[in-house]
């Protein structure tokens, strides 16, 4: 089980570990991103203050939780949900380390659950709203069509899309999704949300030259800077985050992990 000290402050930012990737469905490698991501987080190769100005290591409402034990199959969903129902309720914010795209839904279940009105923002070269995808329709290509089926969110705004297919676009029209495709992008684009948000940041969004440790590969995506300066710029309270899709195994030189690890840095210290 996953030990929380009961003296952690009031608001805490708690870095979750979620190492699984069983709902991939091309490669598999996402269950090692955690242990990795924080390997690079804690190396001496950098310093742990945002560009923002916070110090993550004076900041006494950081605190990195380590992994939880997310078991195997269907168990897995359940238990993310409930250790962030139970963090939640305890008024600790959660940074979480996936694993696949998978843990989206439980994760934003649990949040669901705790703000009565969620907006949820998904950076990523891929919609996830695949009613099913090889028959799993918990695949880690389908998280948002769940989401969106049950109503937990009030809006949920992709940016960085890439790859729509009719599918795709229809799936995105039955749910009202907001779409920023890629061709579209402009950098000054500014979101704007009148309520609490949920970041999720699946690191395929950027373009593989910056980001190659990540399960596919799609061309024509986002800088690292311009990933930043979405999160810098978020003009709304960030109550919980996600990033999700690092794959170690095709990232020989590390650089997606530091990429990882800077993401880390930027959003722990916009939830602060
Ligand atoms: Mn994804
Ligand atoms: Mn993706």
């Amino acid at each position: 089980m996953l030990y929380i000290p009961d003296d952690l402050a009031p608001d805490t930012v708690a870095l979750l570990g979620l190492p699984t990737d069983e709902s991939s469905s091309f490669l598999r490698g996402p269950a090692m991103a955690p242990p990795r991501i924080r390997e690079v987080l804690h190396n001496g190769s950098a310093n742990l203050s945002s560009e923002t100005g916070v110090d993550l290591t004076r900041e006494p409402r950081f605190h990195d939780l380590g992994d939880l034990d997310v078991g195997a199959g269907e168990s897995t969903r359940s238990r993310i949900e409930e250790a962030v129902t139970d963090l939640l309720q305890r008024g600790i914010h959660v940074l979480a380390l996936g694993g696949d795209h998978a843990v989206t839904y439980p994760l934003v279940r649990a949040y669901a659950t705790q703000y009565g009105t969620l907006n949820l923002l998904h950076v990523d070269a891929h919609t996830d709203l695949y009613d099913t995808f090889e028959g799993n329709r918990y695949s880690h290509a389908c998280p948002f069509a769940r989401i969106m089926e049950e109503g937990l969110v009030t809006r949920l705004v992709q940016v960085g899309i890439r790859t729509l297919n009719p599918h795709q676009q229809a799936q995105v029209e039955r749910f009202g999704v907001e779409v920023i495709e890629m061709k579209d992008w402009q950098p000054n684009l500014r979101f704007v949300f009148d309520g609490p948000v949920y970041l999720s940041l699946d690191l395929d969004a950027l373009d593989p030259a910056f980001a190659p440790g990540v399960s596919h590969h799609e061309p024509g995506g986002f800088s690292t800077r311009e990933v930043l300066s979405i999160i810098q710029h978020l003009d709304a309270p960030l109550v919980g985050a996600d990033i999700v899709e690092f794959n170690p195994v095709r990232d020989p030189v590390g650089i997606t992990a530091m990429v990882a690890a800077k993401f880390v840095k930027e959003i722990a210290a916009k939830m602060l």
